[in-house]
This record gives structure tokens, sequence and C-alpha cells, in this order.
């Protein structure tokens, strides 16, 4: 016996989420046909006007539903300073930090060549070019500390140091490369005010 064709689709399409496989796409199916139908037209809907209506800061890469971010289109914020974060939570854990008035550049993911995350992926390119356009003064890293973490870090020290912009690095202690949003606001503070020079 096979499922209608509908359903089929409906197991598929959830497939395509991180970490879901077969069996568990199957049980969330059953769950939203069986007792979920008004969730699951919320969930359609969501889906459809994230889809639709969100798109990356032409800044900063961050989630946007315009062509600036709130933190980019803000002039209270200090252009001169750029934290590199590796997710838009990592934004999150600083603005709910309270600490932090510079802007930010979200790599959506940090260099891992053998999984096709290459400079380009990560708007690498973009962040050349803000450099080169002479407004910033200070790049803070708070990429994480784990192979690509590293990977990422000098990569960005290499075209910082083209452009002849400084580096510095948050303190380490806390986990970071998206897992900052789980850090209290004020170690996070802490861990910002702590900055070290990073060239090496
Ligand atoms: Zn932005």
């Amino acid at each position: 016996m096979k499922h209608a064709p509908l359903v089929d689709q409906l197991i598929n399409a959830f497939t395509c989420l991180p970490g879901v496989g077969p069996r568990s796409a199957q049980r969330m199916a059953y769950a939203l046909l069986d007792r979920g139908r008004e969730s699951g037209r919320r969930l359609g809907d969501a889906l459809h006007a994230a889809m639709d209506g969100v798109q990356h800061c032409q800044r900063c890469r961050n989630y946007a539903e315009a062509e600036l971010c709130p933190v980019c289109d803000d002039p209270r914020r200090d252009a001169s300073l750029v934290c590199i974060v590796a997710t838009p939570g990592d934004v999150l854990a600083f603005e709910q930090s309270g600490e932090y008035r510079g802007q930010y550049f979200v790599l959506m993911g940090e260099l891992s060549p053998l999984d096709g995350v290459g400079p380009r992926e990560l708007g690498l390119d973009v962040l050349e070019q803000r450099l080169n356009e002479g407004q910033i003064s200070e790049l803070i890293l708070a990429t994480g500390t784990t192979v690509e973490g590293e990977a990422t870090a000098h990569y960005v020290l290499d075209l910082a140091q083209d452009a002849g912009v400084g580096v510095s690095r948050i303190a380490q202690g806390v986990p970071m490369g998206g897992e900052l949003e789980f850090v209290d606001g004020a170690t996070l503070a802490q861990a910002l005010r702590g900055r070290r020079p990073f060239d090496a």
C-alpha cells in the first residue's frame, strides 16, 4: 500500500529540514494531518510569507525585510566597528547583551571547502568591498574556535590586513559560532570588553 500522493509529497517536503529523515518526516506529516490542521495551515502561511519576504541585508547579510536591516539602517550605530559572526542568532545574542553599538557582518556559516562552503558562499567578497570603502576601523571576530572557525578567522584577518584595518577577537571562554545565543548577556558583554588584538 502507498500513501495518497499529497501525503507523500508532504512527507518528502519535510525531509528538506536539517536532521529530519523519512521516519521523522512521516511522523510530522501524520501529526499535522490528524490533529493539527490549523497549525499546519499557519505553518504553510508562515513558510510562504518568509520565503517571499525575507532577504539578506545588503550590508551585513543578516535576515531583513528591506534592502537594509534595522541595525545597518540606524544612523546611531557606530559604522567604524564591525563584528563578524557566524549566524543571525549570534547577532541577537550581542544585541541582548546591550553592550555593543557597532555594526555586524553575518557569514551565515564558516569556511568548509569540503562541504562546498568557500569565501564567496560566506559573502567575503562583500566584506572585502566594505573594508575597502574605508569606513571601518576595527573588525571584531566572534567566529568559533573549531577548525572551520579558525580558518574563517584567518581568512578575514588577511582581508583586513590587505585593507589596513585592525582586527580583534572577543575573549575566549565563551562558546562561539552559532552558540553565542546560549551565552548570557553579562558574559558576552565581558567577552566583548576583554577583546584582544588578533594578528596571527
Ligand atoms: Zn544589515
